[in-house]
């Protein structure tokens, strides 16, 4: 089958003899994608921050696709089923699935790392292969997997395997109450959607801080929030103070995690070192610009096992951080009710759609954020 393929930082290419999956489990199901797309999350391991991400995975967590085949423990889902596949590989009977912390799954991948099992992911996250592919094997099947609703454009669908629950998880563990003031550092994908689902939740005032001005222009129309480029400004932190009266933000949220055009070097003896690999910039003015007291909602992603972190400030004014992968199975009642009564329009961030060959292309046009680019789909062949 067709396949992305992953030769090392900044190379991907297009396998076109990769093995189709086999069912190895009894709850296993292989699916035929019909959709799949490529994730900010995924800019993280094309740039190499994610430990043990290795040479011949193909990534992809976010997919759509027709059942193909089940092992013999499946009882819900039918060949033939038009399924969407949350991000999260989730077991549903562990003591965390009980809690419908499907993202944190005790079964779905080593207890001896920090993540649960995610499709495409890399070996830190189960080394499960994703759904840049023609095929996938879809572990747990019974679980996560859902038919997609009848009526339900099947790209609002493909955006409900991820972008839209993550971006309304943003928002929800922001605590946010009636009239407050919400900034939103990255204007990406989950930016934007965690922007405009600020609003479901009550908010006053929805601020978006990013640096690029195609991607501000987005959110004003699309998340409805007033939108800054931070090159523009002497210091972000300042600018959401002098905004707030000097208080800060209410509820600041994180969409931006580890950035590669940020590694911290330092020489030493002629020596160049790597201090920190992806800068965690937006995190230090998301912790300085929420109010004392405040909530800070961190749901970028930080790939390397380290980041630099300004847990004085936090300490000092008294916020709370949460931060988590998204629960997208918990989610996703809510988030087709949303869709299907059209107060949400996931699809309309879809700015490309390529078919699986150009997936090299679609990586390196994603991550120079060229072409006024928001959010790619890949098609398979067939
Ligand atoms: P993206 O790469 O499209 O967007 C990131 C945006 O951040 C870009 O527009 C970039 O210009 C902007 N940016 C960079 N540095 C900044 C700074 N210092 N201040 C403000 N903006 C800055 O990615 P995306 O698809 O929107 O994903 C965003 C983050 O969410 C990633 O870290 C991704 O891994 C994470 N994510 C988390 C989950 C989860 O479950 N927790 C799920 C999906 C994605
Ligand atoms: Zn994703």
């Amino acid at each position: 089958m067709i396949a992305m393929n992953f030769r090392g930082p900044y190379r991907i290419r297009v396998d076109r003899n990769k093995p189709e999956p086999e069912i190895l489990h009894p709850q296993d199901a292989i699916v035929r994608v019909t959709r799949s797309c490529i994730c900010g999350s995924d800019l993280h391991l094309y740039h190499g921050l994610v430990p043990d991400t290795r040479i011949g995975s193909t990534f992809g967590h976010e997919f759509t696709g027709i059942v193909e085949e089940v092992g013999s423990e499946v009882t819900k889902l039918k060949v033939g089923d038009h399924v969407l596949v949350p991000f999260n590989i989730a077991c549903g009977a562990c003591p965390l699935c009980k809690q419908e912390m499907y993202g944190n799954c005790a079964e779905s991948n080593s207890m001896a790392t920090a993540v649960a099992g995610i499709f495409g992911y890399s070996h830190t996250a189960g080394g499960f292969d994703g759904g840049q592919a023609e095929y996938v094997r879809v572990p747990y099947a019974d679980i996560s997997p859902i038919k997609i609703p009848d009526g339900m454009d099947i790209e609002d669908a493909v955006l409900l395997t991820d972008v839209t629950p993550t971006g309304y998880q943003a928002a929800e563990m922001g605590g946010i109450q009636k009239g407050d003031t919400v900034v939103v550092y990255g204007a990406g994908p989950i930016g934007l959607m965690a922007a405009r689902c600020a609003w479901l939740f009550g908010a006053g005032r929805v601020i978006v801080i990013d640096h690029l001005e195609y991607r501000l222009e987005f959110a004003r129309k699309f998340s409805f929030a007033e939108a800054y480029n931070f090159k523009e400004m002497d210091d972000p932190v300042v600018f959401v103070k002098r905004t707030t009266d000097w208080w800060g933000a209410d509820v600041v949220i994180d969409a931006v995690g580890c950035d590669a055009s940020g590694s911290a070097f330092q020489t030493v003896l002629g020596k160049k070192l790597l201090l920190q690999a992806g800068s965690a910039t937006a995190l230090h003015w998301a912790v300085n610009s929420v109010k004392r007291g405040g909530i800070l909602s961190i749901i970028g992603v930080y790939g390397p096992p380290w980041n630099l972190f300004s847990i004085g400030s936090a300490m000092n004014k008294g916020i709370t951080i949460r931060t988590n992968q998204a629960s997208v199975k918990r989610l996703l009642p809510r988030l087709i009710d949303h869709i299907m009564t059209g107060r949400l329009s996931p699809k309309d961030i879809i700015t490309h759609r390529m078919p699986l060959e150009e997936v090299s292309e679609g990586y390196h046009m994603f991550s120079a954020k060229r072409d006024n680019i928001i959010k790619a789909v890949l098609i398979p062949p067939k």
